[in-house]
């Protein structure tokens, strides 16, 4: 609980772009097995479309709908000059480029997020955004990595991204200096890393889709232990294959959710905070104790889905996983993010003074012990 951290996101090499060049997408032999099984159990996978790799930075695709959705076709490059193009690397332009798209978000407070470009890469080449909001002083104490717009129709999920990033640096400039180094730890000891936006090819996409410009429902695309056995099956019985909810050819076959996984793996968050819509509860996968509610969310565990972040981080990696599903899809109340965000602080502050001892809350399933969802529809 006490890692330190090694280095920021901003200007780190990030391998799964510098890799992607010379890596064919099913290159091994027994990749192909498996791709091959998976096609023959799964007719419509082959009629997916097999995509290159896009570079950083490239614009280019292979699909009609990357061409309507990308200013550099030539029946978009009219509006090229007043639509900011989505790969852009600058801040400002990348704002003026989202705020239009997202409720909540406006492209003043957008720029002052402080985000980086980094090295992550969509399908179509726009930049996975993230930024570090460190400790004033010292090591930090706890680290929370936050996580918006997995799915791109969630566009809530994204401006509570942007309004936490504003609250964790109004913490940051208020906190006092320890008076000595025996002094509690405090929320002003958090790192955090927030990813307001995962999945921008599904957001910026004309309506926005749930799952990213290759079909994949990202949150179905971590590399679980049950991936190979139960992601298709699951997604064919229990979703009726549902195209929203289509788990990927293979476990990590995005590059979004690669990136991810290498984000999680370079930041070791203590605590990974997954913020969706619209179901309107809290789940917890991991071992300490969950919080009841945050805000008006109240603790209602669900379940876990093969591929799913929960799954991944929660039973896998043992990383703690809040997951958010807020009320509503395009919009969260401003008192009610503040209500969350206070919530979520006074659970930090009990996790840093007395980890796992939260009389007041509901112990969470032992990792291992959490049964496949076969219910209710959640994210
Ligand atoms: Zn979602």
């Amino acid at each position: 609980m006490m890692n330190n951290v090694t280095n920021e996101f901003r200007g780190r090499p990030e391998p799964e772009a510098t890799a992607a060049p010379t890596r064919p997408r099913h290159g091994r032999p027994i990749a192909m097995v498996v791709l091959s099984c998976a096609v023959f159990l799964v007719p419509s996978l082959a009629a997916l479309p097999r995509k290159p790799v896009v570079l950083p930075g490239a614009a280019v695709s292979a699909t009609p709908r990357a061409a309507a959705s990308t200013a550099s076709a030539p029946a978009a490059a009219g509006a090229a000059a007043s639509a900011p193009v989505a790969t852009t690397t600058d801040l400002g332009q990348w704002c003026a480029r989202l705020a239009p798209a997202v409720p909540g978000v406006d492209a003043s407070g957008c720029r002052a997020s402080g985000l980086q470009p980094g090295a992550g890469r969509s399908v179509h080449g726009v930049p996975l955004w993230a930024n570090d909001v460190l400790p004033a002083a010292g090591a930090p104490k706890f680290k929370v990595l936050l996580l918006g717009g997995i799915h791109g129709d969630e566009l809530a999920s994204v401006s509570l991204v942007f309004d936490w990033i504003a609250r964790s640096k109004g913490v940051k400039a208020s906190a006092m200096p320890h008076p000595s180094k025996t002094a509690r730890p405090t929320i002003a000891d958090v790192a955090w890393r927030f990813v307001p936006l995962l999945n921008p090819d599904g957001l910026l996409h004309s309506p926005s889709t749930r799952v990213n410009a290759h079909g994949v429902d990202l949150n179905r695309n971590f590399p679980t232990a049950d991936w190979a056995r139960d992601a298709q099956p699951y997604w064919i019985r229990h979703t009726k294959k549902d195209p929203r909810r289509f788990p990927g050819p293979q476990a990590l076959s995005e590059p979004e959710s690669r990136w991810l996984l290498a984000q999680i793996d370079q930041f070791h968050p203590d605590l990974i905070v997954s913020v969706h819509a619209p179901y309107g509860l809290l789940d917890f996968d991991g071992p300490p104790p969950a919080p009841r509610r945050l805000g008006s969310l109240q603790l209602d565990p669900v379940g876990v889905y093969p591929g799913s972040l929960g799954n991944y981080g929660g039973l896998v990696k043992n990383v703690p996983v809040m997951t958010l599903e807020l009320k509503n899809a395009r919009a969260v109340p401003p008192r009610e993010l503040a209500a969350m965000w206070n919530d979520l602080q006074r659970w930090l502050n009990e996790q840093m003074t007395n980890p796992g001892t939260q009389a007041s809350a509901q112990r969470s399933p032992v990792p291992g012990t959490k049964a496949v969802n076969a219910g209710r529809r959640v994210d």
